[in-house]
């Protein structure tokens, strides 16, 4: 596995650093909790869980704060489905005891988003205990959120320190794991997309960070069936990769190594979830998804032709306006600010297009190439979603598969990341592309 020294300026120019201080993974890691206290000189401990999380180390890790003569209070959120929104982060600043000077957190999603901006506004140091290895973002700065009913990311802090207790994590459900290496198999798009803007826009890159999150995906997807039977191992194996794909990011300083376009798939079942109640799914189960669906596309990508003329003509008569009203009609409030940010991005602007397409063309066996160096083929893909019993369609979670080619067309408006529906739309395809592989 790759080293990177914060002492050492890589060949990609940067220097590779992590804001993560202390990572335990190990059976029995609650009981270092103690140490983290007092290494950070704090008193009083404020723990933080739901009634699904509290129960599982809740009462135990006060024990241990305890037996080390700490004390602590705590929080136990007593919804059923705790949402990610306003509502709940004032009520745990309503309930916050100002005597603590140390936050720790069991969780994984929700919980975790929440008290890291208690953590962020109170500036004491965070733990985050993790109740299952569930995603990767234990370690970012900031939390995924709703506010006023639209999806929003806040600014929280990164915890100093994540605690991977096998013990708890081999206890969580399955469904938990699986979700969680549903998060991981991301990374087959990220880093080919990461690749392919690299080439296209002449995007910062680092060869080192894209092979040490392929590393810690490979060593995920080469133990996912003993997630099935709770193998401390593969659990192990895991949460570890998770970690590193946090850790990716911060040293690219970027999301790309760990997020493409089958994130955004999620955002926007995710937005059409909050505004029209539509059913979704967990981050992790939508990221396999959008995995599998993006893998499909890709691969009739590779039967394209670039067609110099047709893009240059398709750009050109792109009615922004009309555009910006489907969006809104497809994914309700949310569809402001990302109509917005095109005053800040000018991605439509013909002169830049013609710019892009040239590149395109010119490096379309290039383009080609990456996609099949990162990418398994569909059927290898659906071999790995087998190997861990993961659904392999929308249906079997209950959600619609019905208006994909619409969520494809939509991702190009989230964020300024090129990705594959940036560069369907450079080509000028993305219309009859989407009709073609997702149906009308
Ligand atoms: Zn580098
Ligand atoms: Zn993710």
């Amino acid at each position: 596995m790759i080293e990177f020294d914060p002492n050492v300026v890589c060949e990609c120019g940067k220097v590779h650093k992590t804001d993560l201080e202390n990572c335990v993974v190990k059976s029995g890691a609650i009981k270092d909790i103690p140490l983290f206290v007092k290494k950070y000189n704090c008193k009083k401990a404020y723990i933080i869980g739901d009634i699904n999380t509290y129960p599982i180390a809740g009462d135990k890790i006060a024990a241990i704060l305890a037996e080390a003569g700490i004390p602590s209070a705590h929080h136990i959120f007593p919804d059923r489905r705790l949402e990610p929104d306003e509502k709940a982060v004032g009520s745990l600043l309503m309930a916050y005891d100002a005597s603590c000077d140390i936050i720790i957190a069991i969780g994984s999603g929700v919980i975790n988003d929440i008290s890291k901006i208690l953590a962020h506004r109170t500036g004491h140091p965070y733990i985050i205990v993790a109740s299952a290895a569930y995603m990767d973002g234990y370690a970012s700065a900031t939390s995924s959120m709703a506010l006023a009913g639209v999806k929003v990311t806040v600014k929280a802090k990164a915890p100093e320190v994540i605690i991977g207790d096998l013990d708890i994590l081999s206890g969580a459900p399955v469904h938990m794991a699986k979700a969680g290496l549903g998060d991981m198999l991301a990374k087959y798009i990220a880093i080919c997309e990461w690749r392919i803007s690299n080439l296209i826009n002449g995007e910062y890159y680092c060869e080192h960070v894209a092979q040490y999150t392929r590393e810690s995906l490979k060593a995920c997807v080469d133990r996912a069936p003993g997630l099935l039977t709770r193998d401390p191992d593969s659990m192990d194996a895991l949460f570890t990769g998770l970690i590193n794909c946090g850790k990716s990011m911060d040293y690219a300083g970027v999301s790309r190594p760990a997020a493409g376009v089958e994130h955004y798939f999620s955002h926007i079942w995710d937005m059409r979830g909050l505004e029209f109640g539509t059913p979704t799914s967990s981050h992790g189960v939508q990221c396999a998804l959008g995995t599998l669906y993006t893998i499909k596309a890709y691969d009739a990508l590779k039967k394209v032709v670039p067609n110099k003329q047709k893009a240059l003509d398709y750009a050109a008569n792109f009615d922004f306006e009309d555009w910006g009203r489907q969006l809104t009609e497809f994914v309700g409030k949310g569809a402001e600010a990302m109509i917005a940010l095109e005053a800040k991005e000018h991605k439509y602007d013909v002169e830049k297009h013609k710019k892009r397409i040239d590149v395109i063309i010119d490096k379309w066996d290039d383009i080609l190439k990456i996609i099949d160096e990162e990418l398994p083929t569909l059927s290898e893909f659906e071999a790995i979603l087998d190997s861990f019993e993961a659904p392999k369609s929308l249906s079997e979670v209950g959600m619609d598969d019905s208006n994909l080619g619409m969520v494809l067309k939509s991702t190009k408006d989230i964020r300024d990341k090129y990705i594959l529906s940036r560069l369907l739309w450079d080509l000028g395809i993305i219309d009859e592309f989407c009709d073609e592989v997702f149906g009308k």
